[in-house]
This record gives C-alpha cells, structure tokens and sequence, in this order.
C-alpha cells in the first residue's frame, strides 16, 4: 500500500502493510492471481455472503491486517500490459457493492492506468534521450548541463570538481582484430568497469566514439588519482572475454580540475579542453597512463 484515505474515525493501516509480504497470506496471492489473470474486480461483500462463482474474492486471511475490514473490494491498476498495483476499497461494515459502483471502480483505475502510462512513457523518453544505448551510460546532451552546473555550483560555494576524460588505446585496432561487434562488446564492458569503480555521486558518460569522460565532485587531487589509477589497473587486468577470446585493453586519460594552480574556475569548454590535452599528452607518452595540471600521474 503505497496510498491510503481513511474516513474519519478509521485508523490508517498504510505504515504497517509496507512490510507486509504477500507470501504471508497465501489465499490473498491465489486470489490476485485470478483477479489478474481474468481481468476481474474482486470483492467481499460480509463475512455471510457466499462468493458468486465468477468472482475472485478476497478471503479471511486479509483481514489480520485489518482486523475490522468486513468488505473489500479491489481492482487491479495495469499499465503496458502488467499489472502494476491494486486500487481498492476497505469497509468495516458488510457490504453489497453495487453495480455502479463496481462499474466505477474500473473506471477510476483505468484513468490511474492511463496516468501512470503516460508517466512511464515520458520517463522512458527522458531517459532514452541522455542515456547511450549501447553501453547504458549517460551521454553528452545529458553531461553538458551538469557540467555547467557543476561550474557555477563551484563558484558559488568555493568548491572545486575534476574531469578524466578517458580514450581507450588503439580501438580501431581492435576493431579490426576482433570486429566491430567485438568492438561493440569492448565499449560495454568498459562501461561497466567505469560503473563499478565510480561513487553514486559522480557521473560517468559516453562522450563519443571510444571516449568516455568522469567527472568527480568535490574531490581532490590525491583522491581522484586514486580513483584514475584503480580505473586504469582494472582495464589492464580484465580480460574482455569476447567469443571465448581474451582481447586485451588499456586506455588513457587526460585530468582536468575546475580550478587549478591560480584557483580560478574556468569554464567548461576549458576543462574539456585541458582535459583534452592531457589526454594526447597520455597518448604521446606511450598510452596506458593519465596526465593531470602536474604532468604524468604516478599509477
Ligand atoms: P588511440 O590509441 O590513439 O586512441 O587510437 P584509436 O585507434 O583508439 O583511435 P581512433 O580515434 O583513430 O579510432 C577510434 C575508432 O573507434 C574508430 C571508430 O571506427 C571506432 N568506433 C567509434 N565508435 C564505435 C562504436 O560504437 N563501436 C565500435 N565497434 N567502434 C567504434
Ligand atoms: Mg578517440
Ligand atoms: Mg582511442
């Protein structure tokens, strides 16, 4: 129960049946699965009434939870072909619910279907349009604002934030060595290392190609050479097992603060670019190593 409304004088049941687990009332969960399964309303009209035949009803063993209910009547809420949750009514008196108000309660719940539709689809189109769909991560149109949000928050609070922008090493070879779903194959699992070796509050994006970048908040240069060290080690030592063939990877970065030697915040195309930089520095210098504002970083 997400949502409860009580009438006055009834006591809310909604905290208690959070950590109600379904598995609890065994006859509750064979009722909601024939409630699901044949599209029905289910009701229970008083302790005296017999169940009408075609109706999945909701028998004693809700009503430990809520002792007094003597009549429920519950209809499921579905939204792109599953059943998303249940809308139901709770009375303490024994009822007979009405046709109308059978007829009404489908009603109700198909606008709370066509709401929460509504809701999903615009999440899933958010969602498609920042995110990469190939490796799942973020992607430029989503990293850009917070960058400049990340700038102007760093200005104001005297904070400072650092980008790695990472390249990983002679792709094109390994497209041409082991093919370009193989390629395909490298992106996604470096994504994923990327993923577990970054905190919940920084971000990782797919920048383009090969090119990935970090931006670590708040953290300082020790820290995030430690967190570009840990990166750089866990590429090197995974295998990329692709087709039962290890295909091996580096890559290089290039790191870049909001803020540097003169301690003032520069903008954003000035990051990526001195991130950019260092990046080729990294590149010139053999590759499988990073560069940040003091030159190349001691992994
Ligand atoms: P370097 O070490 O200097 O970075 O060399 P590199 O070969 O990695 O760099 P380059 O930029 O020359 O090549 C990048 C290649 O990445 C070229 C392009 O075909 C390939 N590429 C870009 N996007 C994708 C993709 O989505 N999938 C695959 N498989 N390859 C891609
Ligand atoms: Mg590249
Ligand atoms: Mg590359």
């Amino acid at each position: 129960k997400t949502h409860q409304w009580c009438r006055e004088g009834v006591a809310s049941l909604v905290d208690e049946n959070q950590t109600v687990s379904i598995d609890a009332y065994p006859c509750w969960r064979k009722q909601l699965l024939e409630m699901v399964d044949n599209n029905q309303v289910a009701h229970v009209t008083g302790a005296t009434d017999a169940p009408p035949p075609d109706v999945a009803v909701i028998q004693s063993e809700t009503e430990s939870a809520s002792s007094d209910t003597a009549s429920v009547f519950c209809v499921p809420v579905r939204a792109q072909g599953d059943v998303v949750g249940f809308l139901g009514l709770d009375s303490l008196a024994p009822r007979k619910w009405r046709q109308d108000l059978h007829d009404l309660l489908i009603i109700v719940s198909s606008l709370l279907s066509g709401a929460l539709e509504r809701n999903m689809l615009e999440e899933q189109l958010l969602s498609q349009s920042i995110r990469d769909p190939m490796t799942g991560l973020h992607n430029r149109r989503y990293l850009m604002p917070r960058l400049s949000e990340l700038v102007e928050r760093a200005e104001r609070y005297d904070e400072n934030f650092t980008v790695a922008m990472l390249d990983i090493d002679h792709f094109k070879q390994i497209n041409d060595t082991v093919g370009h779903l193989g390629g395909d194959f490298v992106l996604r699992r470096f994504a994923n290392i990327l993923e577990d070796l970054i905190r919940s509050t920084d971000v990782v994006a797919r920048f383009g190609g090969e090119e990935f970048m970090v931006v670590l908040p708040g953290t300082n240069q020790i820290e995030v050479q430690q967190i570009i060290g840990r990166i750089l080690a866990a590429v090197r030592s995974d295998h990329f097992l692709f087709e039962g063939r290890a295909i091996p990877v580096t890559v290089s970065a290039g790191v870049a603060s909001g803020r540097e030697r003169d301690d003032r915040m520069i903008s954003v195309d000035a990051v990526i670019n001195r991130a950019d930089h260092r990046l080729y520095l990294a590149k010139q210098a053999g590759r499988d190593c990073a560069f940040d504002v003091s030159g190349p970083l001691g992994l």
